[in-house]
């Protein structure tokens, strides 16, 4: 859900291009079964944690947790 509302597309094998770093490249793996998602560059600021929905809209809009929440919940909830 969170990445059709920014109007991404992750390829069969589940990767898309990484919204965060310049990525050539898909290296961000989504996993739909816990709604978490890792970029696998280690050019990438969210490199080696994995993000939840929140982590994903707080980097995507630059905003504070609190203000990523309220987004999340705009959005419909914690679904990808
Ligand atoms: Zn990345």
């Amino acid at each position: 859900m969170v990445l059709n509302y920014y109007g991404l597309k992750p390829d069969k094998s589940l990767r898309l291009n990484c919204p965060f770093h310049e990525d050539k490249t898909p290296s961000l793996q989504v996993y739909y079964k816990t709604h978490t998602a890792y970029c696998f560059s280690s050019n990438c600021k969210t490199h080696g944690k994995s993000m939840d929905v929140i982590d994903f809209i707080l980097h995507k809009e630059s905003c504070t947790k609190h203000e990523a929440i309220k987004k999340a919940i705009e959005i419909s909830g914690r679904n990808w």
